[in-house]
């Protein structure tokens, strides 16, 4: 891919690639698909960046689809030192190293916000008839991810169908929200996929975990570029705006390709080496 082949709308014109420390994605319709593992043009594009830049990956997503998506679908390689990966927005934070992913931290929730989570989602769930017969739930209703408490209406393993069923128009999900929201002050509490809810530590997104990063890695705004689908206010790529970095919106993994590429010809001769571990 050449520079001549990037539309208006993603160029990476102006961006001084050679100051940049590190490179920040969003996952989902940033690198990949939703839900779906990135591509082999991407995982070869993240290689090449890697040689050059520190590399972050940022998505509500946990650990596990992070594994999928991403780790999965690249090869064993040094580079990958420079790669760092923040799942469920930053709250677990994932590096590599002498050639193992290891957890550097994850801040859970404490057992007592935990514990009232859990009791206050099957309290509202059955007050307003979302608490569903054991006959049609296929496995836990609500599930401790650690920094996250979800509950899902039919179960973690029911089948696709029967959750698009549930609750097509978001009604249930936010009836569940809004009563939650007062029993949990200190917690937020969120819609989430086709059947859930999710009860979060407040003011988790992803500036604070950009932000936590930036701190261990002691970088200034200007060595960072964010790209991400959701950049727009209320999108949830929107928050990092606020830590004053660069930010490219792009539409999908074919435009992050463009960005990539525009980068890796700008550092083409004046590269500044990858961010140390800390
Ligand atoms: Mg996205």
């Amino acid at each position: 891919m050449t520079a001549g082949s990037m539309t208006s709308a993603v160029h990476s014109g102006g961006l001084d690639g050679s100051a940049l420390r590190l490179v920040a994605f969003d996952l989902d319709d940033t690198l990949a698909r939703s839900k779906c593992a990135i591509e082999p043009d991407m995982a070869r594009a993240l290689i090449a960046l890697l040689a050059r830049h520190a590399v972050l990956v940022i998505s509500g997503g946990n650990t596990e689809q992070f594994r999928t998506q991403v780790l999965g679908q690249l090869p064993d390689d040094p580079v990958l030192d420079h790669l760092h990966l923040m799942p469920t927005c930053g709250t677990r934070y994932l590096r590599r190293e002498e050639g193992a992913w290891t957890q550097v931290y994850a801040h859970d929730l404490d057992p007592a916000a935990r514990d009232a989570a859990v009791a206050a989602l099957e309290q509202v769930a059955r007050e307003i008839g979302c608490w569903e017969p054991d006959e049609v739930v296929h496995g836990e209703r609500i599930e401790d991810r650690g920094s996250q408490v979800t509950f899902s209406a039919l179960g973690q393993q029911a089948p696709p169908d029967a959750k698009a069923a549930w609750d097509p128009d978001g009604s249930r999900r936010e009836a569940m929200r809004s009563r939650l929201a007062p029993l949990l002050p200190d917690l937020e509490v969120r819609a989430g996929g086709s059947t859930s809810v999710d009860v979060t530590s407040r003011g988790i997104d992803k500036a604070y975990g950009l932000g936590r990063l930036m701190e261990l890695l002691d970088l200034r705004p200007e060595e960072v570029l964010f790209v991400g689908d959701r950049l727009e206010p209320g999108g949830n790529d929107h928050p990092v705006v606020g830590l004053g970095v660069g930010t490219r919106a792009v539409r999908h993994a074919g435009d992050t390709l463009e960005v990539i590429a525009g980068l890796l010809a700008s550092t083409g001769v004046a590269a500044t080496g990858p961010v140390a571990a800390p």
